[in-house]
């Protein structure tokens, strides 16, 4: 394991090794998740998987109640807790079933008989959230779900302004999703709540991409596999009262509770996921923090969206102010374009940009560990591109 650094060095950029991306045998990787780690990440691992800590064995190969692995997991959870200025008063837990699982998780345990939940719906995720809530609603041990907002009206290309939020009378809770993948759009704000209604946030794809005020949420869940390493493992921050105000009556595993005592693990764990948000905690905190992330992701988002803003022949899709940072999604004229542009830009070492099957077009994803030479080898591209066929 490599420990934290104490002064942190510039944000990441292409590793010494690479001078063009096919050059050192490796890529940009665009994937909205699992998406690109950092070359330092995967040394490390490489390292790692054969002999941790000269115990003569790899990460795959230890107990999860071994001593080293009580080691792996103090220091993954203090350097969460670090990179992410976790308030003492919020729980850092290592879950299974993906964000996805939060999302029925939630209601219930938080969506009590009598009680409503209110849902905010930006995209398809969120709407995904929205729908495992309706599941449960109206249903014996369980609350109602209310609709506080929805943009499905402009194809999910905007973020609600605060009054068109229109929340029940006493909501049980708030959900929204901080960053919509698919559609490419982002809060560049914390949703104006009821003040004293806990708040809940999928925060799947922006994690740790820029500084967020954790005492001001209730619960905040993502996947592991876009700014914090290996798919296996749902990072959830939690704050402790509400975590002990959760149902009962669920089955243990699917309490968020039981995860709190001996470092998330009630049964087996995914080991080798929960050490890798770890080590990407920790890379976030050598490179600066996520202050520096957030400079890091503004200035390669602002190179891509640039050549969107100076052409006529790509379309953007988020509505500028609520442009994401981390996934910008945009059409080309025809499919046929699309199909070309993909099959182009891959063969120049730009993969995985086919936007979601859901939504099509284009998407680029520009997570924490793309460097900024991914960034501007796409700009180039496109400008080219557009050149070419525009
Ligand atoms: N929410 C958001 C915002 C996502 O981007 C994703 C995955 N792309 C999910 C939820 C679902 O995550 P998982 O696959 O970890 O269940």
């Amino acid at each position: 394991m490599t420990q934290a650094a104490t002064s942190p060095t510039p944000p990441p950029s292409t590793p010494a090794s690479a001078t063009t991306p096919l050059a050192s045998g490796r890529v940009f990787n665009f994937s909205a998740g699992p998406s690109a780690l950092p070359e330092e990440v995967l040394r490390q691992i490489q390292q790692d998987v054969w002999n941790i800590n000269a115990t003569g064995m790899g990460i795959l190969e230890h107990s999860h109640r071994g001593s080293l692995i009580d080691a792996v997991f103090a220091q993954a959870e203090a350097d969460v807790r670090a990179a992410g200025s976790i308030p003492a008063t919020h729980r850092i837990l290592f879950m299974t079933g993906g964000a996805s699982a939060a999302n029925y998780l939630l209601p219930m345990n938080f969506m009590t008989p009598g009680a409503t939940a209110d849902y905010i719906v930006t995209g398809h995720w969120a709407n995904q959230t929205w729908l495992q809530a309706q599941k449960l609603a109206g249903k014996p041990g369980f609350g109602s779900a209310h609709l506080a907002a929805d943009t499905a009206a402009t194809a999910h290309s905007t973020i609600p302004a605060a009054a068109e939020l229109r929340f029940s009378s006493s909501p049980a809770y708030v959900h929204y999703c901080s960053n919509n993948t698919l559609e490419g759009t982002q809060w560049h704000r914390i949703p104006e709540t009821p003040p004293g209604v806990p708040l809940c946030v999928d925060v799947c794809s922006d994690i740790f991409s820029r500084p967020t005020d954790f005492s001001r949420l209730a619960l905040a869940y993502a996947g592991a596999q876009k700014n914090l390493g290996a798919a296996g493992t749902t990072i959830v921050i939690i704050r402790d009262d509400f975590a002990q105000r959760g149902n009962r009556d669920i089955a243990d595993l699917l309490q968020f509770r039981t995860y709190i005592p001996d470092l998330s693990r009630p049964n087996t764990p995914p080991v080798f996921a929960i050490y890798v948000v770890g080590l990407m905690a920790r890379w976030i905190l050598r490179h600066g923090g996520v202050a520096a992330m957030e400079r890091h992701n503004a200035a390669k988002a602002k190179l891509v969206y640039d050549v969107l803003d100076r052409s006529t022949f790509y379309k953007a899709h988020a509505r500028p102010a609520d442009r994401s940072l981390m996934n910008i999604t945009f059409r080309l004229p025809t499919e046929a374009l699309t199909d070309r542009f993909v099959e182009q830009a891959a063969a120049e070492g730009l993969a995985n940009l086919r936007g979601h099957r859901n939504v099509g077009g284009i998407r680029a994803s520009l997570y924490n560990a793309m460097p900024i030479e991914g960034a501007t080898a796409l700009a180039q591209f496109m400008r080219e591109f557009e050149r070419r066929h525009g």
